[in-house]
């Protein structure tokens, strides 16, 4: 199905702002996405109309807000697949449902001498918990190599894998490259040996749906602030054989099911790793985000978004000293580039004063950025609500940058 991409632009009220005098042309979705109003109004309702703490009041507003974080819990568990919402999770973002797993899985699976496999194309959020863990059970933290063209090295992973392996952690995505990995095969063979595997999907779900099941991966964890949602919202998923054996991550309220001063019992998942007031209105903000999405059609907005990746490429590789980074053709919508003799930061900038907004630096990758040998790159990355002319736009002004910086 063809998308009505006018209309789509307008359920973003923000696509309208003058961004220094100039209409903006936001590429940096892969940072964050921008919101369509109607996440934007239901989060607003329940402020007006729901807001009170949850599960802890028999009142009327306390059972509303209840109601309305657990079946959003519901919708999103239904649209992982997951079996159920025992498994769903709500953390703050990816970050902190991976130092939850790093810490708990750690706490309960990893001993002395274990090893923990990353690859060479992570995000610091799924290097940094794992090389502390690493540190403090001394287990050794092993690297998957890529290829030069952005792709993962299975020989490297085949290589890498050993009866000292317990987990895999891998990103479904780059962010950096907008690279797919192929998780489903890298999880069965995985599974082969016994390996657990966590998939960072803070990239991959702006772009697909995920089936956790049928992935049977052990952890899935992303943001809702890319994929339409407010920030303060990601997903854990995890197996109910790897929650139930691991220790809480965080204590207080919420969490507990019976406190006295000599002895604590842990409540039940999914509240176990729940502590504290959870950011409802996120949630809800996050499961309708997720209604919006669905409403235009996963596969229609995969179709476009490739459809933008395919005329930004080709319009990008005309122009002279263009290098992109990741020529794998089995990409998301994200292209990092660099520009010859000039810097990232410089051309970012004035980019910048044309009212577009890219992405520059490492973009939390520093080992990826070492892998081929730059400080950084300029990244662009396209939603659905992205249009041609805006990369026309983009292309132009990387004419107009290369002209005055060369
Ligand atoms: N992993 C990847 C692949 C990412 O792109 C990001 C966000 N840039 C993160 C992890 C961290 O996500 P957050 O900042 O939302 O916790």
């Amino acid at each position: 199905m063809k998308l009505n991409i006018d209309k789509i632009r307008n359920d973003f009220p923000i696509l309208s702002e003058k961004i220094r005098g100039k209409s903006l042309v936001y590429f940096d979705n892969g940072a964050t996405s921008q919101k369509p109003k109607i996440v934007i109004d239901r989060m607003s309702d329940y402020y007006l109309h729901e807001n009170s703490n949850v599960h802890r009041g028999v009142h009327y507003l306390s059972q509303i807000a209840t109601d309305a974080m657990e079946s959003s819990r519901e919708r999103i568990r239904k649209y992982l697949n997951a079996e159920s919402i025992e498994e769903v999770i709500f953390t703050k973002g990816t970050t902190e449902a991976i130092n939850l797993v790093a810490s708990s899985f750690g706490k309960a699976f990893i001993n002395k001498g274990d090893e923990i496999v990353v690859t060479e194309m992570e995000h610091h959020a799924n290097i940094v918990p794992w090389q502390m863990l690493c540190e403090e059970k001394s287990a050794v933290l092993r690297v998957v190599k890529i290829h030069d063209d952005g792709s993962l090295n299975m020989d490297s992973l085949a290589e890498t894998l050993n009866e000292k392996t317990k987990l895999i952690a891998i990103a479904h995505i780059s962010n950096v490259m907008g690279i797919i990995n192929p998780i489903k095969e890298i999880i069965a063979m995985a599974h082969q040996k016994n390996i657990a595997v966590l998939i960072d999907g803070a990239q991959a779900v702006p772009h697909m749906t995920i089936d956790v099941q049928d992935l049977d991966c052990d952890f899935y964890i992303f943001s809702g602030h890319k994929m339409y949602a407010p920030m303060g919202i990601g997903i854990l998923f995890g197996k109910k054989k790897y929650l139930d054996a691991m220790p809480p991550y965080q204590t207080g309220g919420e969490m507990i099911k019976k406190v006295s001063f000599e002895k604590t019992t842990f409540n039940d998942l999914p509240f176990k790793f729940e502590a504290g007031t959870p950011m409802v209105a996120e949630i809800i903000g996050l499961a309708t985000a997720i209604d919006y999405m669905e409403s235009i059609g996963i596969e229609n907005i995969q179709q476009y978004e490739n459809e933008l990746l395919e005329y930004a490429t080709e319009a990008l590789l005309k122009l002279d000293g263009m290098r992109i980074i990741g020529t794998n053709t089995n990409k998301a919508s994200v292209i990092s580039f660099v520009l010859e003799d000039i810097h990232h930061y410089d051309a970012g900038s004035l980019l910048d004063q044309m009212g577009i907004a890219v992405r520059t630096g490492n973009h939390c990758a520093q080992p990826l950025m070492q892998c081929f040998g730059l400080s950084g790159t300029i990244r662009a990355s396209f939603a659905f609500y992205n249009t041609k002319e805006e990369i026309d736009i983009m292309v132009k002004a990387i004419k107009k940058v290369q002209m005055m910086l060369s």
